[in-house]
């Protein structure tokens, strides 16, 4: 699969606390195992206990567009050949309270509407100098 912004666009670090979800192949949520409290971005503490008891859980993999822009300009030169793209927030179904960044793809941009049922694809992708391998979590709209 060619990625959506470009099998050249950077990769994120990978931290103990990302790496679920930049390299799992699911969509990851960190909850609290002393107060069930669902978080994202995970951290070392519960947002809502101050616990340190944290795990992950496998979400089903759909969610809803919260919100989402068509980006027309080009902020650095590796997009000028992928504008316009699709910039959207998706609400993760089973982790209340809890969204992602990502693309929509698959579709015409501008076809992507807000409250839009969506599941998630994986791009494939590798650190050149490290060989770290990604599945890099993206969205495509799906059935209602
Ligand atoms: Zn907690």
């Amino acid at each position: 699969m060619t990625r959506y912004l470009g099998d050249d666009f950077l990769l994120p670090p990978l931290t103990p606390n990302n790496t679920p979800f930049f390299t799992s192949g699911s969509i990851q949520i960190q909850f609290c195992e002393d107060c069930d409290h669902a978080q994202q971005p995970p951290d070392d503490l519960c947002y809502a206990c101050q616990g340190t008891r944290l795990a992950f859980r496998v979400m089903p993999g759909t969610g809803r567009v919260e919100s989402a822009v068509l980006v027309h300009h080009p902020v650095h030169p590796m997009l000028v050949e992928r504008v316009p793209y699709l910039i959207a927030i998706v609400s993760i179904d089973g982790a209340p309270g809890c969204s992602v960044t990502g693309n929509v793809m698959g579709c015409a941009p501008e076809t992507v509407e807000i409250g839009a049922a969506v599941r998630a694809v994986f791009e494939t992708a590798e650190d050149p100098k490290s060989g770290q391998k990604y599945l890099i979590p993206q969205w495509e709209l799906a059935a209602d």
